[in-house]
């Protein structure tokens, strides 16, 4: 049994800090929502009362925050955990965040001797709570070993992508496909109900053929070809639209940061852009069929 520090425990942290207490592990919780806390409490974690008190008693700890602006100060900033932990002591970033800041957290980390590893999710909230995630991680051999003892808890699939931020890096190029594959599907059943084309003839024929993909076959933006997909519950989500673009503008900050011609991705940003600013950003991302069809 660890004791284990989860920094972090929001719609997504939450649940999969209790799959630790589960586990038998004692979780040490620290959240600036009063309400997580005592959810967390209530679930038979134990409370913080700050970050330093927490980075002091962990042997692991685990981040799921927001943004890169988060995880920075988190780690770097005063009273932080870098300044507090034992050396040697295991962090596991889950968060989304931009590459440039994952890589420099985990420099910061190891230079003070701790392992570290950016591990981000894909599965959303029912995979949290369901402990089946998928974790794409980025770090040394080391890292990745040690930690994969505790994502083995919280996912199913646990894939080391590389050395420090790929795991980042794996996670934008995978949405930033999603992204422009999902306005790729959604415009082809635009243009089909335009032409007369029938739907599930669409569905049933390119399902088949070289138009197949993912955001076709598993997640249809139109009701009807494929029952479990968004789309037959009035977009509720699923990956909210708000989400897919946070995704597609890290995507666009790392490609400009690297120097890659992503001209796809950066439309895909802009597209998602217009339909979260037309109120759509609480919709799942396949809503934006509703947006195309209404420009049309
Ligand atoms: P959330 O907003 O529900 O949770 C974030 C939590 O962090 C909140 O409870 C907030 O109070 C807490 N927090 C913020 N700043 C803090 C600080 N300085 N100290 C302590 N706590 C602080 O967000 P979420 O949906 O759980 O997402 C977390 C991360 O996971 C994000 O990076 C998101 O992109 C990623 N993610 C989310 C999903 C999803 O479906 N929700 C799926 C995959 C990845």
């Amino acid at each position: 049994m660890s004791t284990i520090g989860f920094i972090g425990l929001g719609n997504m942290g939450g649940p999969m800090a209790i799959n630790l207490v589960k586990a038998g592990h004692k979780v040490l919780g620290f959240d600036l929502s009063d309400a997580a806390m005592a959810a967390h409490e209530a679930e038979g974690g134990e409370k913080a009362a700050s970050v330093a008190d927490l980075a002091a008693a962990a042997d692991v700890i685990v981040t799921m925050l927001p943004a890169g602006k988060h995880v920075r100060q988190i780690y770097e900033g005063e009273g932080g955990i870098l300044d507090n932990a034992k050396p040697g002591t295991l962090m596991i970033d889950s968060s989304t965040i931009d590459v440039d800041s994952a890589r420099a957290v985990s420099a910061a980390a190891e230079a003070r001797g701790m392992k570290m590893v950016d591990a981000p999710v894909s599965g959303g909230v029912a995979g949290a709570a369901g402990g089946t995630l998928t974790f794409m991680v980025g770090g040394s051999a080391e890292a990745f070993e040690a930690a994969k003892t505790y994502l083995d808890i919280m996912g199913k699939t646990i894939v080391h992508a590389g050395d420090a931020g790929t795991g980042q890096a794996a996670k934008i190029c995978n949405n930033m496909i999603l992204g422009i594959s999902m306005i790729a599907v959604s415009e082809a059943f635009v243009l089909a109900e335009k032409l007369g084309l029938d739907k599930q003839k669409l569905f049933d024929i390119s399902s088949t053929a070289s138009g197949q993909c993912w955001s076709l076959t598993s997640y249809c933006p139109v009701p009807g070809p494929l029952p479990s997909s968004p789309a037959n519950r009035d977009y509720q989500p699923g990956f909210a639209a708000a989400m897919m673009l946070k995704d597609l503008k890290l995507a666009q900050e790392a490609a400009n940061s690297a120097g890659a011609a992503t001209p796809l991705g950066a439309e895909a940003a802009a597209l998602y852009s217009l339909f979260c600013n037309s109120g759509g950003e609480a919709q799942d991302f396949s809503g934006i069929v509703k947006f195309l069809r209404g420009t049309s």
